[in-house]
């Protein structure tokens, strides 16, 4: 019996113009034709048959050389308090990914899914329920800016890498998106308008500061203490608050990049006064700025949010102490914008 070896085709949106400049295929054309094609593939054409100025001989070879995959919309969300929308896709496997618009005063962010399913297990986030399926390539993660830039039909200025899955658990891919994504030929969002939010996986992050890319490294901190942040965040336990906070005085010392720490406040947990009072020392240890969060209910857990006193209280110890601290809208709540919200609530339908 003859086995037939089914030959995978490299997939196109998930390269940089000099990949395709150098694949196989392309060779005897001339050197801009990879310039062209990027930027076509970074419009949202579902064809090479819509790449109007390449001959069709060029088309038919790429359609017989690359893959070229396009997400299916099977739900979508509009708040009616604000103007953020969600959007799920579905891709080539039948997997389903997740994508929130945020509109802001200066310009609208896409809020990226990076993996279908999530391993980290937080236990107030809805991403972790059903588990991890796969990580999302490249060009599906640069699907969710393109198609969700069409759905939106307005400008996408901002990327935040805070949807499902954990960034840099899938570092190779999210790395070639976010260069993807910010190449000039493409969607040129600028280094600077770009956001990328960790559970805490210290070993990835001398990797990425030197790559030195200009993004900002959110880390989601939650607690400043190891009980609380252990019994919250599963990564906590195998490394603890220390190695934390060491590896981002590392990664600001060795990027000049401040640091953002995502603080989601859950009534009774992490919102006492001597957290706070920890917290304003780590701030100050680590230069890092805070971002506070009021919980987003998720039905499937049992955390409710701080009451606004609490918060309060909690944010005059910080500023008392010299903090850097922004209190985030909550943007989405009546779309589901909080992570994996949208997709288990869609697999249960
Ligand atoms: N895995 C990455 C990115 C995804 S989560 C990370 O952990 O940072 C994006 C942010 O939303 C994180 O700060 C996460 O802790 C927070 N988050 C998750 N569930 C939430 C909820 N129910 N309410 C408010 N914030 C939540």
């Amino acid at each position: 019996m003859q086995i037939e070896e089914k030959q995978v085709k490299p997939d196109i949106k998930s390269m940089l113009p000099e990949e395709i400049k150098s694949a196989p295929a392309l060779s005897g054309e001339p050197q801009y034709r990879a310039g062209q094609i990027f930027k076509w593939l970074s419009t949202g054409v579902t064809s090479f048959d819509e790449m109007t100025d390449l001959s069709k001989t060029l088309r038919t070879k790429l359609k017989d050389n690359f893959t070229l995959n396009t997400p299916v919309l099977i739900k979508k969300q509009i708040s009616k308090k604000d103007a953020s929308e969600k959007y799920l896709w579905r891709h080539t496997d039948d997997n389903t990914s997740e994508t929130v618009v945020m509109k802001y005063k200066h310009g609208n962010a896409v809020c990226v899914s990076t993996q279908v399913g999530c391993k980290m297990g937080c236990v107030f986030c809805a991403s972790a329920i059903g588990g991890f399926i796969r990580d999302l390539t490249p060009s599906e993660m640069l699907d969710e800016v393109i198609f969700s830039e069409a759905e939106y039909k307005k400008q996408i200025s901002r990327i935040v890498l805070m949807g499902i899955g954990e960034p840099l658990d899938n570092y190779d891919n999210v790395v070639k998106f976010i260069k993807l994504v910010n190449h000039k030929d493409g969607k040129n969002i600028g280094m600077r308008r770009i956001s990328l939010s960790t559970c805490g996986l210290t070993e990835k992050f001398d990797k990425l500061g030197e790559l030195n890319l200009q993004l900002t490294l959110s880390v989601s901190l939650h607690a400043p203490d190891d009980e609380t942040r252990s019994a919250l965040m599963p990564i906590n336990k195998s490394r603890g608050t220390e190695d934390l906070f060491s590896a981002c005085r590392k990664y600001f010392a060795n990027t000049g990049r401040r640091i953002t720490f995502e603080y989601t406040m859950i009534d009774g947990v992490n919102d006492s006064r001597e957290q706070a009072a920890l917290l304003a020392e780590k701030l100050k240890e680590t230069n890092a700025h805070l971002n506070l969060i009021p919980l987003n209910i998720v039905n499937e857990r049992e955390f409710r949010p701080s009451s606004k006193e609490n918060m309060l209280n909690f944010i005059k110890i910080l500023e008392e102490s010299g903090a850097n601290v922004t209190v985030r809208r909550s943007l989405g709540g009546d779309v589901d914008a909080s992570c994996g919200q949208l997709r288990i609530r869609s697999a249960q339908t």
